[in-house]
């Protein structure tokens, strides 16, 4: 089961009138908010990070592991998208991903906040869950993104 995260908008939301305290590891304090939210998504579902922020090739994944730790965050597994944002959009990346390295029937939930993502082809989009770039994250997002996670894992059961 995979997260697709997004941290800016989605973990970092964009408030012009309040700047997050820079942590000893450089990268900026997530929002509270929104760490209770990604704690629950995680708690509940024991899903994996997968990253597609712009920030993924920026820290090694054992970094990865520490800022997340150091931000209240124990994610068992972090990855991250092998396409560069820069490059791509992210809708590119993600489509790229889900056609080469998604294993059919694993569960995953994209947490973004790139309204383009809508453009996704429905199959794809039915696991989006957008944010508000100015709020990030939050409870009730975290409950749509927990039933889409379940919902994929009663969809291949049924299946078999
Ligand atoms: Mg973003």
């Amino acid at each position: 089961m995979l997260i697709l995260l997004d941290i800016d908008g989605v973990m970092l939301p964009a408030n012009s009138w309040s700047k997050p305290e820079i942590l000893p590891d450089g990268f900026p304090m997530f929002n509270s908010r929104s760490i209770r939210a990604l704690h629950k998504i995680i708690t509940e579902t024991n899903a994996s990070l997968l990253l597609t922020t712009s920030h993924k090739n920026n820290y090694t994944i054992r970094q990865w592991h520490s800022i997340f730790k150091v931000r209240g965050i124990n994610a068992e597994m972090i990855d991250r998208l092998a396409s560069d944002s820069l490059e791509d959009s992210r809708a590119d990346e993600i489509l790229s991903w889900y056609r080469t390295q998604h294993i059919p029937n694993e569960e995953f939930v994209i947490l973004d906040d790139d309204k383009r993502l809508s453009e996704l082809p429905a199959h794809i989009k039915n696991n989006l869950v957008l944010t508000s770039a100015s709020i990030g994250l939050t409870d009730e997002l975290a409950d749509n993104a927990i039933t889409i996670l379940n919902r994929q894992r009663a969809d291949s059961r049924t299946n078999g």
